[in-house]
């Protein structure tokens, strides 16, 4: 048997998230979609497993299938949405490239929770059969194909899309084929001019023809439209694990996103603004009381280390697991009640990667706390708690800003926050035909952590010599004209350190103007100057950043580039017009590999609510 395993589509309801990665290799409870499916394909006698993608994601999934058996990768060679063959020009496509056989095919955003062997048995008991599905809520058909079946689960009605649903009972794209069949009914329905897009056309088409039976499926099965289903199906599947770990219990869910900040890079600990927003990656929370006095702590990131903490007495246990334990052990410090929990986290926010899992997974924790056990803890103390807990209990050095945002944010809104005094401000975010893309370099040079700590200290010193001729409590307290007429008392190395503080507070005010404008040209302008100063003056970049940052200047609808985070590795901010992020993607992904080594990320970003319960 031969299986088909449709990828091709270009998930336009899920763009931009879907411009730069392909749907079906985004990351469901911790590994790839399509791993799901390949799972379940496990346990039935297959000799080759077809995965059919296009031109622009073939590349990745030829990644994806290294090492991998029987898996056949082809590329139906379309560009965009524009150019698709469709569900069943792809079908098409993937037969006349093989021998006839008995087909599996399998839509590459279904999961499912139910066995395939019972299908194919009954496929090949009784022909061509396509999975059913019940579902609870009539309405939901009209999304779906609908379909009636007669006492011998045959077919006798069949439709696509129906505006009036009649029946509970709806097609899902996981069809079995005998051999000898598939291709000729596919000429046949193709030839005649029919819509190569929706696979259930097809069989509107088909059991019209010959005989076509309908198998129902019991357990659960997701169709992975749009990102509230995507959000759902990772809650699912946490939720399952959670039980098969700790046992039953009512569960609770909670999402937090990551973290870019626009500009105003180290400017947080010198009392100055920045500009953040969150963005469209998430961690993922299922928790559950207990009714222990244990914390227990699992992540699909380290899957096989699961942490346990008395919570009488929480100490740390230099794992991952110290950032949430850390929250549990201020809140007790401070006085706050609670019971034994149970949790478990998925994320796919780049561990490391400069985008704050650690803020999320803090302020996560906190919010989950807060909810489950009523303590009352005010939304805009739960970044101070969090920042608290990772300076006293994890023992980094972090600034307000992560915490702030993850906890604040509101879609489509930018915060320029004042983190001298916290007072803050929503910044609407209007970029009209552009995009933030952010180009992770995938490196984290080991020196960051110790040149963090120096500059923080030499900022210190420079506040120390600039107190003597003013009266300043931060060094964003200093203007512009105040450093001309004292820089000469700072040191040379203090010195560029100063002026990148001073000069990056004024470009991160003049920044937010510019997105409430939507005056893209100044703040692409603004973001390439703040990449120079810190280049430059603060010294924090690095060769893996320099490469990435020169590729993406050159493309054409690129205003402005700069690293964002603490530096020397990370990720990089750019402001790209939406008509140029294929080719972004295209030539900076293969320049940056060709002269690193290094496989880099891009995202595309999407400016998102923060912590919530789900
Ligand atoms: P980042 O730039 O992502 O914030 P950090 O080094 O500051 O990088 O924080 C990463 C740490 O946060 C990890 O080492 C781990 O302890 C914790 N962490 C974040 N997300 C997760 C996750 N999904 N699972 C487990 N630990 C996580
Ligand atoms: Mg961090």
């Amino acid at each position: 048997m031969k299986v088909i395993i449709l990828c091709a589509g270009y998930a336009t309801r899920m763009y931009p998230l879907t411009l730069v990665k392909s749907k079906n290799l985004l990351q469901i409870a911790g590994i790839p979609m399509i791993d799901h499916i390949i799972e379940k394909l496990k346990r039935l006698p297959i000799d080759k497993i077809f995965v059919i993608t296009n031109n622009k994601f073939f590349n990745d999934f030829q990644i994806w299938a290294k090492d991998k058996e029987k898996i056949v990768v082809l590329n139906d060679g379309s560009n965009s949405d524009k150019e698709r063959l469709g569900a069943i020009g792809d079908i098409k496509f993937v037969v006349e490239k093989t021998e006839d056989d008995e087909f599996l095919i399998i839509a590459g955003d279904n999961l499912f929770e139910f066995d395939l062997i019972d299908f194919v048995n009954y496929g090949r008991k009784k022909g061509i059969t396509i999975g059913i599905k019940r579902v609870e809520d009539i309405n939901l058909i009209k999304k779906y194909s609908q379909v009636i079946l007669d006492q011998n689960g045959k077919i006798i009605y069949f439709e696509e899309k129906p505006e009036n649903p009649k029946s509970k009972d709806a097609a899902i794209c996981v069809y079995y084929f005998p051999k000898g069949v598939l291709r000729k009914y596919l000429d046949d329905y193709l030839n005649q001019g029919n819509n190569p897009d929706m696979a259930g056309l097809f069989i509107q088409y088909l059991y019209k023809k010959v005989d076509v039976y309908g198998f129902v499926f019991e357990n659960k099965w997701f169709d992975i439209g749009d990102i509230n289903q995507f959000h759902y199906a990772n809650f699912y599947l946490l939720s399952k694990k959670l039980e098969e770990k700790f046992g039953k219990g009512y569960i609770y869910f909670f999402i937090a996103p990551g973290r870019v900040n626009i500009i105003g890079e180290h400017t947080d600990y010198n009392g100055g603004f920045v500009l953040p927003f969150a963005v469209d990656r998430y961690i993922y929370l299922a928790v559950r009381k207990n009714n222990k006095k244990i914390a227990n702590f699992m992540s699909l990131q380290f899957e096989n280390d699961i942490v346990s903490v008395d919570i009488k007495n929480i100490k740390k246990t230099n794992t991952w697991a110290d950032y949430p334990i850390g929250i549990l052990w201020i809140l007790k410090k401070q006085g706050y009640d609670f019971e034994g929990l149970d949790f478990i986290f998925e994320s796919n926010i780049p561990i490391g990667g400069g985008l704050s899992s650690s803020g999320a997974i803090e302020v996560i924790t906190l919010t989950a706390l807060n909810n489950l056990f009523d303590l009352n803890i005010e939304k805009t103390r739960i970044p101070f708690i969090c920042q608290k807990a990772e300076n006293e209990f994890v023992g980094a050095r972090c600034g307000i800003m992560d915490q702030f945002i993850i906890t604040m944010a509101k879609k489509e809104n930018a915060i320029l926050l004042n983190c001298n005094n916290y007072q803050f401000e929503y910044i609407p975010v209007n970029l009209g035909d552009y995009y933030f893309i952010v180009s992770s370099t995938n490196v984290s040079h080991s020196i960051a952590s110790g040149q963090y700590n120096k500059r923080r200290a030499e900022c210190e010193e420079g506040l120390r010599i600039l107190k003597n001729y003013l009266n300043i409590k931060t060094l964003s307290d200093v203007k512009m004209e105040e450093f001309e007429k004292y820089k000469d008392k700072l040191p040379e190395l203090i010195r560029k350190r100063v002026l990148h503080v001073i000069s990056e507070n004024e470009r991160t005010k003049k920044a937010s103007e510019c997105l409430i404008e939507g005056n893209v040209k100044e703040l692409g302008e603004l973001l390439n100057q703040s990449h120079i100063s810190l280049r430059d003056l603060y010294q924090v970049s690095c060769k893996e950043v320099e490469i990435m940052r020169e590729e993406s200047l050159k493309i054409e609808g690129v205003l402005g580039t700069r690293i964002t985070g603490g530096g020397f590795g990370g990720c990089l901010i750019s402001l790209i017009h939406k008509d140029f992020v294929d080719e972004y993607i295209k030539k900076v992904g293969k320049n940056y590999k060709e002269k690193t080594g290094i496989t880099p990320e891009f995202h595309v970003s999407q400016i998102v609510d923060g912590c919530l319960p789900f």
